[in-house]
């Protein structure tokens, strides 16, 4: 983070901008876009199209994200990845790629992104928000990280990338801004060209971030963490997002769909003795009844460091 710009983070408007405030004709902007969001170059050397002594000047006024791979874990099956990526700054992330073979359909490959590093929601029952240093990604550091997985992807036998989920590290509606652009980046037919309604963006429930997501004017769908239907419940379980009431956060929800015809989706990771009685479903189904939001329960991860078994 020099504080130059990094180009896995432009689009082509501002590509055009730099490429023509460095007297260079607007043709060099598209070269530009497509070898680094197309074919993913991860050192300016690897951008052919251009002439040997324009990239040398690139290298000099510009940065280009390209994170490095510290750690690798594939599951036996090989159908689950999960890499440890370290930016410029020595920040450390997490990105993972599910893979699913199809026997009669093209075989899935989604890549989870991480928004920050860290987080500071303060979910009682996440590690992330344990990590230290917390800050925000750039939309380039994101968008690295889906070129990461499209290349582990073809790496372990499956295609390219068919979706990509905002449920890494951090909230990324509290990084809207970055996870925007990143999502443009990633949508361009001149780049990874993910379908928008393959792209889905998860919040622990910012209901003002949730309006403004509508005014994107992009079919990207939306996943909402709920975890309780009962308010006091989920104002213990995670304290920030319960700054809105469960009615705001659904009528919210509501809207979008209204908006974007795009169907909301509640996620809902079980606790043992925490939310998972009999009260707590008829909590949940009475609050979402009529609603036509899909749940999606989830088996909940242990984490020791927080009590959670
Ligand atoms: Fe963890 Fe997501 Fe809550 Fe942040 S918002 S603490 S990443 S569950």
């Amino acid at each position: 983070m020099s504080g130059q710009p990094d180009l896995r983070g432009l689009d082509l408007a501002q590509l055009t901008a730099l490429v023509k405030s460095l007297g260079q004709p607007a043709f060099r902007a598209r070269q530009i876009f497509r070898q680094v969001q197309k074919y993913g170059a991860r050192s300016f050397s690897d951008m052919t199209e251009l002439p040997f002594s324009f990239r040398d000047y690139l290298a000099e006024i510009a940065d280009l994200s390209n994170p490095e791979e510290v750690q690798r874990q594939v599951s036996a099956s090989g159908d689950t990845a999960k890499l440890l990526l370290e930016l410029a700054d020595g920040v450390r992330i997490e990105m993972a790629l599910m893979l699913y073979r199809r026997a009669k359909a093209r075989d899935r490959a989604t890549c989870c992104v991480s928004s920050q590093s860290g987080c500071a929601m303060g979910c009682c029952f996440c590690a992330t928000g344990l990590t230290k240093a917390f800050r925000n990604l750039t939309a380039g550091e994101i968008v690295a990280q889906a070129q990461a997985g499209e290349r582990l992807s073809r790496e372990l036998g499956f295609g390219g990338l068919t979706s990509i989920v905002y449920m890494g590290m951090g909230e990324p509606l509290a990084n809207l801004e970055a996870v925007h652009q990143s999502i443009r980046l990633i949508n361009d037919q001149e780049g990874l060209d993910i379908g928008a309604r393959r792209i889905t963006v998860s919040t622990a429930g910012l209901v003002p971030q949730i309006y403004e997501m509508m005014e994107w004017n992009l079919q990207v769908s939306l996943a909402v963490s709920l975890h309780s239907a009962d308010p006091e419940k989920r104002r213990q379980m995670m304290p920030a997002a319960a700054k809105y009431s469960l009615a705001e956060l659904i009528e919210a929800c509501r809207a979008f769909r209204a908006r974007t015809g795009r169907r909301v989706t509640c996620e809902y990771a079980l606790f043992h003795q925490l939310n998972d009685s009999l009260r707590d479903a008829e909590l949940l189904a009475n609050l979402l009844t009529g609603t036509d939001i899909l749940v999606n329960i989830i088996p909940a991860n242990p984490v020791p460091e927080l009590g959670i078994h």
